[in-house]
């Protein structure tokens, strides 16, 4: 199930949470500590206003709420609620035996019994989830994962812990795989905020249902994702969800903020994941875990795809395709020359390789002089520094953007200041956020030909879609 926190500060206003975000979900949880103190004297007519079974939960502050009355205030607050016809209420795992869980076995209402770590993981993790499930009760632990391999002791759990009725929940951006596959953790339902989280690492209810389609994971769901520390910005999932919903096939894509290669693998193979997508700073690291690499990983020295094959994991590099795809006709056609390209980062190795490869005469500058001396070797052609960018003014076809000077959130910066374009370059940024960097601005008012790095970054993705599945990335109708 996917339930929806509310965090509205009256009954109405949840009511309406709920009436938006019907489509996505399939129980909502009232936080009467976020309501009004008027208003929570209303929580027991909330379940009358909603199609849907709701969880009551008056969470304490030292648990990350904002119920800040004594313990008998507390369960007065709890006994009255539960009047109304709540299908689930939340007691937390040291509140001794009393009138509220009394009254709710009454009732029928089924009881959750929950623990909050919001520091870290407790070691006793898997039996501190037994003695809350002892009494036929719903066990609960919302726990702080800090590295991938915590991650992992959460999805153990699954194994660990059969048969017992659990929610299990890894806040912040590190637990983010353990609420969007938490029918692989073994999870009864996952948490959603309706736009913003109300607890950390939450995703939206939208999201999980129309992007993941997280309620629909089973144990043959096929699993990919992208790999990288910071990862959470990353739009791939929104290429392949889509593509793999077009065709078909029962797969999910999802990001994992990583920081251990070795230990990710580790998940991996638990997960008998099918491939992934590898981002920034694990694009060389991953290379030693591989048991095959492509002609291209192997001259570029980076890998931005691995899939499974029989018996290993393999590694490609389709950044260099994606780079090439947007501007072949342009080198086949014999427009393109000649190029400046300016960085030497794993990025720019793709490039400059792609180009050479290609019969395309470059020159390549950046801020550090022997990286830019570095690839040039490998590749037999040029540099120079970053200072000397306007020696060349004229000179080239195309310009090539690779360094991460212009990224969100410095929209006001370009590497080359002061360059001046004649307006016959082709112009081509690889950075995506934003789409129009400062350097394409001022290309374009010279009226140079652009391209984008979401060009590039969409035809990575659909070649890395082809390499998961062995289909074409299909054409996408859904908005
Ligand atoms: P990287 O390996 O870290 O390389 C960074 C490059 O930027 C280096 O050349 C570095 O120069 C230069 N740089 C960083 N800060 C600078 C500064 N203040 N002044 C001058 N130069 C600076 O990163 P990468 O993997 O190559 O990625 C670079 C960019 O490409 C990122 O913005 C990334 O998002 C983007 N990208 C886009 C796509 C796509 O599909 N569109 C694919 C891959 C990457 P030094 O050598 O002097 O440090």
């Amino acid at each position: 199930m996917i339930c929806l926190t509310l965090s509205a500060s009256t009954l109405e206003g949840n009511a309406e949470l709920v009436r938006a975000n019907r489509g996505y979900i399939d129980i909502a949880e009232l936080r009467v500590d976020l309501l009004d103190e008027k208003e929570q004297e209303r929580a027991s007519l909330f379940p009358s206003m909603v199609d849907i079974p709701v969880i009551l939960t008056l969470r304490r502050v030292q648990d990350g709420g904002r119920c800040s009355l004594s313990e008998r205030q507390r369960r007065q607050l709890l006994l009255s609620a539960l009047e109304g016809g709540f299908a689930y209420v939340d007691i937390e795992e040291d509140i001794k035996r009393n009138e509220v869980e009394t009254a709710a076995r009454e009732r029928g209402v089924k009881i959750i019994r929950s623990f909050h770590d919001f520091e870290g993981m407790p070691e006793d993790i898997y039996s501190r989830i037994y003695r809350l499930s002892e009494r036929g009760d719903i066990a609960k632990a919302a726990v702080t994962p800090h590295s991938i391999s915590d991650v992992l002791t959460l999805f153990r759990i699954s194994d660990e812990l059969k048969g017992v009725d659990k929610i299990i929940i890894g806040m912040g951006d590190w637990g983010i795989p353990t609420r969007i596959l938490y029918r692989r953790v073994g999870s009864l339902l996952t948490f959603a905020s309706a736009a913003d989280a109300v607890a950390p690492g939450q995703i939206t209810a939208r999201d999980l249902k129309t992007l993941y389609h997280a309620d629909e994971v089973s144990g043959k769901t096929a699993i990919y994702g992208i790999i990288g520390n910071p990862v959470m910005h990353s739009t791939s999932p929104q290429i392949h969800n889509p593509g793999f919903r077009a065709i078909n096939y029962d797969a999910i894509y999802l990001p994992f903020q990583v920081d251990s290669v070795r230990s990710f693998f580790s998940l991996a193979e638990y997960l008998h994941m099918r491939g992934f997508s590898v981002t920034i700073p694990h694009k060389t690291s991953v290379l030693m875990f591989l048991g095959n690499i492509s002609r291209e990983v192997k001259q570029i020295g980076s890998c931005n795809t691995v899939i499974r094959v029989p018996g290993m994991w393999k590694g490609m590099n389709t950044d260099y395709y994606g780079f090439l795809a947007p501007i072949l006709k342009d080198i086949e056609s014999g427009r393109v020359r000649s190029a400046l390209v300016i960085g030497a980062g794993g990025a720019s190795k793709a490039i400059v390789w792609a180009l050479r490869n290609r019969g395309v005469k470059v020159t390549i500058l950046n801020r550090t002089l022997s990286r830019a001396a570095d690839i040039a070797a490998l590749n037999l052609c040029e540099f120079d520094t970053l200072e000397n960018a306007r020696k060349y003014e004229g000179q080239v076809d195309m310009v090539v953007q690779t360094t991460s000077v212009g990224l969100y959130p410095d929209f006001d910066l370009n590497p080359i200041e002061g360059f001046r374009f004649t307006g016959r370059e082709i112009v081509y940024d690889i950075i995506y956020k934003p789409r129009m960097t400062k350097l394409l601005s001022e290309a374009q008012k010279a009226g140079c030909t652009l391209h984008y790095g979401e060009e590039m970054l969409l035809e990575q993705g659909k070649l890395q879609f082809e390499l998961f599945t062995g289909y074409h990335y299909p054409r996408i109708t859904e908005a």
